[in-house]
Parts: C-alpha cells; sequence; structure tokens
C-alpha cells in the first residue's frame, strides 16, 4: 500500500474500501459479484475485518484471500491482537503471506460483546505490540498499517472528553515500531480531521506518514446514528439538523449523505489536499452510495479514468 501511495502522481487522489466477511455462503458469493462491480472503481487497495478476539479468522482469511488472488484487488488484512491467542495471530500471518497478502492493519481490537473493557494477554496489550512482533517476525514483508482517531480513542478520555492529544504518544509508538500508513476512524466533522492532521505535523515520526481518512457514506438514518454512536464521531449541527428533516424517507437520506460526503472530500482536498492522497471508505459492503459519491466529487471522479493497477504487481512495486 505504502508503495502504491508513494507511486501516485502529485495530482492523483485514490480511494479504498472496507469489507467483511458475510456470514453465509450466499452472502459471500453476492459480495463477490459486488466486488467485481466495484473493482471498476479503481480502488488503490481494499481491506477486510476481523472480528473481534478472532471470531471471523476463517471467513476474513477467505475473503482476503479471495480479493486479493481470484479478484487481483490489493488486499489488507486487519488483525486484532487482544482478547485473543497468539496461535490464532501467527496462523493469520502465514496464511496471509502464503497468500500473497501483503498488507496488515495492525489493531488492538474492541472486547468482545459480553465484556466491557479490553483484557490485554501476555504477549499484545496494544496494537504497538503486534506492529512490532508482524516486524520481528516477517522483517519488511509486510507493509503495515495502522488506526488513527480523528476525534481521539475513548480509552483516552478522562473528565473533559475525548482528546487526540493523549493518542499521540501511542501513534508514535506504533509509527517507530514500524507502522507504514494510519487509517482513521469515520468522522463526519471535518474539521476535526484537518486539526488531527495539523496535530500529525507536529511529530517528527508523524508528519510524513500517509494519513488516509476513513469515510461512511451515508445509506439511511438509522444505520449512520448507530454507527455515529458506536464510533464515537461527533456529528456537526449542520448535517444533523438536515437529515433529521428527511430521516423518514430513504432516498432522501441516501441524496443527502451523498452530497454531505462528497463535499467533506471537497473541503479536505481544498484545505489539506497537498498531504492526503486518498479516502478510505468504510463502505459497508454496499457499492451504490460510493459509486455515487465518486461519480459526485470533482475530486474523486477522476480515478474512474485511471488506468487499472492489478495486485498481480504488487510484488514487482514493493520490489522497487
Ligand atoms: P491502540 O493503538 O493499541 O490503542 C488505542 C488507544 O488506547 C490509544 O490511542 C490510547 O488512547 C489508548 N492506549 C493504548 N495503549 C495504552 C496504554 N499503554 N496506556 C493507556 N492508554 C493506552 N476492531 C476490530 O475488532 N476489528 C477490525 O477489523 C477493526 N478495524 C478497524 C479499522 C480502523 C481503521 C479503525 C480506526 C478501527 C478498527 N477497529 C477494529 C477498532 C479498534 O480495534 C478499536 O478502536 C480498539 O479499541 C483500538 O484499537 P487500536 O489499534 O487503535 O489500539
Amino acid at each position: 500500500v505504502k508503495e502504491k501511495i508513494q507511486s501516485l502522481k502529485p495530482n492523483e487522489k485514490f480511494i479504498s474500501f472496507e469489507f467483511f466477511p458475510p456470514k453465509t455462503d450466499s452472502g459471500f458469493r453476492n459480495l463477490l459479484a459486488r466486488l467485481n462491480r466495484m473493482s471498476a472503481l479503481n480502488p488503490l487497495f481494499i481491506t477486510v475485518t476481523w472480528g473481534a478476539g478472532g471470531s471471523t479468522s476463517e471467513k476474513s482469511l477467505d475473503l482476503a484471500a479471495t480479493c486479493q488472488n481470484d479478484l487481483g484487488l490489493t488486499t489488507v488484512l486487519h488483525l486484532t491482537c487482544t482478547n485473543t491467542n497468539k496461535e490464532i495471530i501467527d496462523d493469520a500471518l502465514a496464511r496471509a503471506k502464503r497468500n500473497g497478502i501483503r498488507n496488515i492493519l495492525a489493531l488492538r481490537g474492541d472486547p468482545p460483546r459480553t465484556q466491557e473493557y479490553w483484557t490485554p494477554n501476555c504477549e499484545f496489550n496494544g496494537a504497538v505490540d503486534l506492529v512490532k512482533y508482524i516486524r520481528e517476525q516477517y522483517g519488511d514483508y509486510f507493509c503495515v498499517g495502522v488506526a488513527g482517531y480523528p476525534e481521539g480513542h475513548v480509552d483516552g478520555s478522562d473528565a473533559s472528553g475525548q482528546d487526540p492529544k493523549k493518542d499521540m504518544p501511542y501513534l508514535v509508538e506504533k509509527v517507530k515500531a514500524g507502522a507504514d500508513f494510519i487509517i482513521t476512524q469515520l468522522f463526519f466533522d471535518v474539521d476535526k480531521f484537518i486539526s488531527y492532521e495539523q496535530l500529525l505535523q507536529e511529530y517528527e515520526e508523524l508528519k510524513d506518514i500517509p494519513l488516509i481518512p476513513g469515510l461512511m457514506p451515508i445509506t439511511t438514518y438509522r444505520v449512520f446514528t448507530r454507527a455515529s454512536k458506536l464510533s464515537h464521531a461527533s456529528i456537526p449541527r449542520e448535517i444533523l439538523d438536515e437529515l433529521e428533516k428527511v430521516s423518514n424517507d430513504d432516498d432522501a437520506v441516501k441524496t443527502l449523505g451523498v452530497e454531505i460526503l462528497s463535499d467533506i472530500v471537497k473541503k479536505i482536498d481544498s484545505t489539506i489536499g497537498s498531504k492526503i492522497k486518498g479516502y478510505h471508505f468504510y463502505c459497508l459492503n454496499l457499492e451504490k452510495a460510493v459509486a455515487s459519491i465518486v461519480d459526485q466529487s470533482e475530486v474523486l471522479k477522476p480515478i474512474l479514468d485511471m488506468p487499472q493497477v492489478s495486485a498481480e504487481h504488487d510484488d514487482a512495486i514493493a520490489s522497487e
């Protein structure tokens, strides 16, 4: 991923998509058909989520291998390291390598639904330990991404609330341990993302690392409010007011959602566009909203005309 980002021309932008492994075989088949169609949007890479504690390990690995090898998409496998055991992590990394997957998003993970707090195990207390472990075991074979939180992670919050500054020592540690890029938690308050990018500039270790904003298309009012709550993303008053007016009309929510996301991309590009090369979409395995955003966005539309670079080139690019 890092090399692919570096090989973009100065004015070129990219998009990437997150997928989760469907529970059923028919869901898996439907997703593959959708993924095939979504390849036409020219994502630079796609990512596959990992269920808390390794709960989706087989399905995540299957989907990631299919994306990388059968669909020719550069694939990033998410991997979490707490509430799990080392064997699951060793197995995942070995199988990722066997399947030609060159990218891991190294995460701590959230607690399973039955637990309120995450429990560190003896090997891995946080994402930094997983980054270190991947580097120790595999050297530079994997390109490693980590998570960032424009509004601060809840674990770093105190009486005064969440604050991204409090996460900085941990983010610096993750990058010093060998992380190559950062994908952020989803957000709707674009000013918070812009401040976050500026905050990273204050740290020698963070100022040049690719920072990829995470964006969630708005498909229904219910999904939007639920996802914002789960991810602790604040919603600017004007966005909430506009969406509330049409909350019972799914089509109107979708249309407005495309406008809101296109505006977010436009504002990022016009303020810190020289620093932000691409946009990661939490597309919830859905196709239409992302396709409409790309089509409607002046910043992203040119991506549709870029020549496709398939994952077969991953090794060649990585060895350049
Ligand atoms: P870390 O970077 O280890 O820590 C997060 C925060 O916790 C730090 O910023 C800091 O505030 C605090 N912290 C860390 N270490 C310490 C310490 N030693 N002392 C005090 N405070 C500390 N979850 C899944 O289960 N599966 C997924 O596929 C998945 N994908 C994700 C993709 C993205 C892009 C993002 C942003 C999140 C994803 N998550 C996923 C959620 C993630 O696992 C949770 O947000 C988790 O709570 C933190 O993971 P992390 O890797 O950011 O943790």
